[in-house]
């Protein structure tokens, strides 16, 4: 069982991570109008593994006899002037979803909740991942340019496929 302010802070989590998704469709919809259609790939399998991590959250609450309530999900921002913007954009944003996380393993602490801390593990390993990647994608920016560089680094980037995390414990 989960205590309200655990089921409070879970169930804001899920409207980030559906948010995340959120932004990463609209960066895929930017990216698709420069162009630069595997670049427009690396953020729609990125807005799929938001929506996993949605649902991860969303079936432990049911599972542990809590209830997920949605909250609003804001418009995100649309306008970006090239790529470089929307990777800095993903790691401003994943840096700050990974102190969300962290704020909730703490609050499970707190709570004496050994079931959400654990729980709350993948998503920590995860945010190691989500920092990584914007990150080593800011650095090949730099270093290709906007030329053919950028040409190899968008069809790179094209082959990013979506994979479900074995840590994904989804019902049926
Ligand atoms: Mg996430």
């Amino acid at each position: 069982m989960l205590s309200p302010k655990i089921v409070k802070a879970i169930n804001h989590q899920i409207n980030r991570e559906l948010f995340s998704g959120y932004l990463y469709l609209g960066m895929s919809s930017a990216a698709t109008s420069l162009g630069l259609m595997g670049i427009a790939n690396w953020f729609f399998v990125q807005m799929q593994e938001e929506m996993i991590h949605a649902r991860m959250m969303f079936d432990y609450v049911n599972r542990q006899g809590g209830r997920p309530l949605l909250e609003s999900i804001e418009e995100p921002p649309q306008k970006y002037a090239d790529p470089k913007a929307m990777f800095k954009k993903t790691l401003e944003h994943e840096r700050e979803v990974t102190k969300l996380i962290n704020n909730i393993v703490s609050l499970a602490r707190v709570e004496n909740d050994h079931a959400t801390e654990i729980f709350y593990q993948f998503f920590v390993t995860e945010q190691i991942e989500e920092e990584a990647n914007p990150l080593d994608i800011l650095r090949k920016l730099e270093l290709v340019g906007d030329g053919n560089g950028l040409f190899l680094l968008d069809k790179e980037l094209g082959m990013r496929v979506f994979t479900l995390p074995s840590q994904a414990q989804i019902q049926p």
